[in-house]
């Protein structure tokens, strides 16, 4: 007579279970980390639509934080708000029981220049560092920015109340919600929250602070910039809840700024047709793929172009750096609210108020950045000197590139996408190694590659050169 289980056998399937668990978990625990599945969800769903208005609220009511504003005020202007964003991170860190994130406020003169700084004024960004956690990774930084300086009708105005709930306390509020998430989150790359001032008097604390970085050879991979992501709403009923616009430049214009050499590099640029390959465009399509792999609420919208046209913003200084930069801004904007003194004509309402901003939307978009941050920042390098080998003319593609420095790497996939297709559309997984083959045409087709962890993090691709081996 059988039994189906003898007791001797539940047992031992029950020890065997408790074992697996056991080596499930000390494989975890050595690994250290988390699929991004579980460490992005957790993130995301601390962010808090009413905690992001309640934060707003606070920055509108400093009254004004035009650059020229009053400093010495607790109460009104931009030296208040800037000491309570300062507050605030190391509010955050200290809660989170960090002791290694740096918050600084990082001061510069900028003397009168006879248009919109009119005295010699201090501009000032609030720098929050959060350091990586591997010695490997640790030196590569990834940055959100946002301005925290406000402007009504006169660009000279620093007296009037300038709200700016949209432009662009929005995206002030984003940073201090995305430096909550991410202080709970093991990031192996350092990640770095900037509001910063100056933006609407041309574009002072960022550009600054680009320009020392580039001097220092700081390794900054990424800058995302949000600026105006508060109103999914435009005039005659417009709407797009869904998402954001995300532009990013095609030809770097830091090429441009070298005198002399600008001429080769175009060449170059063309000869590898590589006008819509910048890093900043790859960094674009990243923020893209992100969203869709998470299914994320507010999607970024691509806009193959530098700023809205004719014009720039934060991430400007850091591309005019050679930085990959992109900027994030909500798709339809309202001019009515915009650089407005605050005032009603005719009945209707004019200035950057409070209640044309909408809180989950906010939420949502820092949502997104919180998930590309992660991803960024816990993904290997880009892998090093990616070449297209040219030795002869061949119907199959090789790619040769180096290995990614950091000790996780699992291995590389090579992507590709027709000429006319703005985001990479195949993938193949060619393992740890550093050259592949596929059998297509590098006349037909655009190829990059891009290194992955053993968690399932990739790092943005990279568009190769052309090469003799
Ligand atoms: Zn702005």
């Amino acid at each position: 007579m059988a039994f189906p289980f003898s007791r001797t056998s539940l047992i031992n399937r029950y020890t065997r279970a408790m074992i697996q668990t056991a080596l499930v978990a000390l494989v975890l625990t050595t690994a250290s980390a988390e699929p991004p599945e579980e460490v992005v969800g957790g993130a995301i769903a601390s962010i808090e639509a009413e905690q992001v208005m309640s934060d707003l609220s606070t920055l509108v009511d400093f009254g004004t934080r035009h650059t020229m504003s009053e400093t010495l005020s607790d109460e009104r202007g931009i030296g208040a708000a800037r000491r309570w964003l300062a507050g605030e991170f190391e509010r955050y860190a200290a809660e989170a029981g960090r002791d290694d994130v740096v918050v600084e406020l990082e001061s510069h003169t900028v003397v009168a220049d006879g248009r919109r700084i009119t005295e010699d004024t201090e501009v000032v960004n609030v720098v929050c560092t959060i350091p990586g956690s591997d010695p490997g990774a640790e030196s590569r930084h990834y940055y959100i920015v946002a301005h925290y300086d406000s402007r009504v009708s006169g660009a000279l105005d620093a007296e009037s109340d300038s709200p700016g709930a949209n432009d662009d306390g929005s995206g002030t509020v984003v940073c201090l919600a995305v430096a909550r998430a991410l202080m709970n989150v093991r990031l192996e790359s350092t990640v770095v929250i900037m509001p910063v001032a100056g933006e609407e008097q041309g574009l002072y604390g960022s550009r600054r602070h680009a320009g020392i970085a580039r001097d220092m050879g700081k390794d900054i991979r990424a800058i995302l910039s949000n600026d105006t992501v508060g109103d999914p709403t435009g005039p005659g009923g417009r709407e797009a809840r869904s998402e954001i616009r995300v532009f990013s430049e095609g030809i770097p214009t830091a090429i441009l700024a070298e005198q002399g050499r600008a001429p080769n590099a175009v060449r170059m640029i063309r000869s590898l047709s590589a006008e819509s390959d910048s890093t900043s465009r790859q960094l674009a399509r990243y923020l893209k793929e992100v969203a869709d792999l998470h299914d994320l609420p507010v999607k970024p919208k691509l806009i193959y172009r530098p700023d809205r046209f004719l014009r720039g913003g934060d991430h400007t200084g850091f591309n005019e750096s050679g930085f990959a930069a992109v900027r994030l801004t909500e798709v339809y904007e309202n001019y009515d609210q915009q650089h407005q003194d605050v005032r009603t004509e005719d009945g209707k309402q004019f200035g950057d108020l409070i209640e044309f901003v909408d809180g989950d939307y906010i939420a949502d978009v820092a949502r997104l950045n919180t998930a590309g941050l992660i991803h960024l920042a816990n993904a290997p390098s880009e892998p090093g000197n990616a070449r297209m080998i040219v030795a002869e003319l061949t119907n199959d593609t090789t790619l040769r590139w180096e290995s990614s420095p950091e000790s996780d790497v699992a291995g590389y996939e090579i992507v590709w996408r027709e000429t006319t297709s703005p985001y990479w559309q195949h993938a193949q997984d060619v393992g740890n190694t550093t050259e592949g083959t596929i059998d297509l045409s590098k006349d037909n087709w655009f190829f990059g590659v891009r290194s992955y962890d053993a968690d399932g993090y990739r790092s943005p691709v990279v568009f190769p050169i052309a090469a003799r081996e």
